[in-house]
């Protein structure tokens, strides 16, 4: 396809990967096949993209990511101390929790019928609401390995990626004879090599190229400032007040994602503290190849 060096729709538009979508009213049925999540602190910068925050390095624990969203890391991580700015904290986001873990998707009709009743799948990565997440983990907590169960997803608003989770007392994948789960299961890991959570949950961005960005934001925005265009002279000084905008910027920025997500954080119970500590400790399969 051929672009003009100007066309605004030549953007970088951050890593591809398969991602959970669904239409309003559409039901798909999934199941939630690794039995873990990742959980990562980000910022939503105006035209980067999802940034993991600079503060996550000195996280230990779950209650450690829930403060981060209450105290920003202003120490640690530029985007923090941006976010709480008024002159810059319409281009760095405050800092908000998110999710995501894989699902084996089957192949069914809008309504999560199997097409031609096969069994057809593919691996998606479903990113996560903390409002999601705690649905999902007080699953875990009634039934046990949710593996061994799928989930029927019904989209109920398109705009917010909001999904009823319902569910059914069998795993399709679990149903079919062990030589095709043991395909399953060996495509399931092939696959989550290829995406890592981490990756589809945010970049990571290092403090000088984030302040390179901001300045080619910056002269983007406000060309006709006389300003210093030195990159190389930004060295490690501390984020002035020169190459950052004293005004908001625009706000129809058609690059904004709307599926945040969103929710209010709220109290984290024990049990959910423990279960968010679980990616740590294992991210096997290997329990789940049948014998
Ligand atoms: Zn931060």
């Amino acid at each position: 396809m051929r672009f003009n060096f100007d066309d605004e729709s030549v953007q970088d538009v951050g890593v591809r990967f398969p991602k959970l979508d669904l239409k309003k009213d559409e039901v798909a049925r999934v199941c939630a096949i690794t039995p873990y999540f990742d959980v990562t602190i980000r910022h939503w910068v105006d035209r980067v993209g999802y940034v993991h925050c600079h503060g996550l390095k000195s996280a230990k624990s779950f209650a450690d990511l829930v403060d981060m969203e209450k105290n920003p890391k202003v120490e640690e991580c530029v985007m923090c101390a941006m976010s709480l700015r008024q002159d810059t904290k319409d281009m760095v986001n405050l800092p908000m929790r998110h999710a995501a873990t894989y699902v084996l998707r089957y192949h069914t009709d809008t309504r999560g019928n199997l097409l031609h009743g096969q069994l057809g799948y593919h691996l998606e990565v479903w990113l996560l609401s903390n409002k999601k997440y705690k649905e999902i983990i007080s699953l875990q907590k009634e039934w046990g390995g949710l593996q061994h169960y799928d989930l029927e997803l019904t989209c109920v608003d398109n705009k917010y990626k909001n999904f009823d989770i319902g569910l059914k007392k069998e795993a399709l994948w679990e149903k079919s004879d062990k030589e095709i789960q043991k395909k399953i299961i060996a495509y399931v890991k092939e696959e989550i090599e290829k995406y890592p959570l981490t990756v589809c949950l945010g970049e990571d961005i290092p403090e000088e190229m984030l302040k390179r960005r901001f300045e080619v934001i910056r002269r983007k925005n406000y060309p006709d400032e006389d300003v210093d265009l030195g990159v190389s002279s930004m060295g490690s000084e501390e984020l002035s007040d020169s190459i950052v905008p004293q005004t908001t910027v625009p706000q129809d920025d058609p690059f904004k994602l709307t599926d945040t997500g969103g929710e209010i954080p709220s109290a984290v119970t024990e049990e959910e503290k423990a279960k968010a500590q679980e990616p740590e400790k294992g991210s096997s399969l290997d329990d789940l190849i049948p014998d």
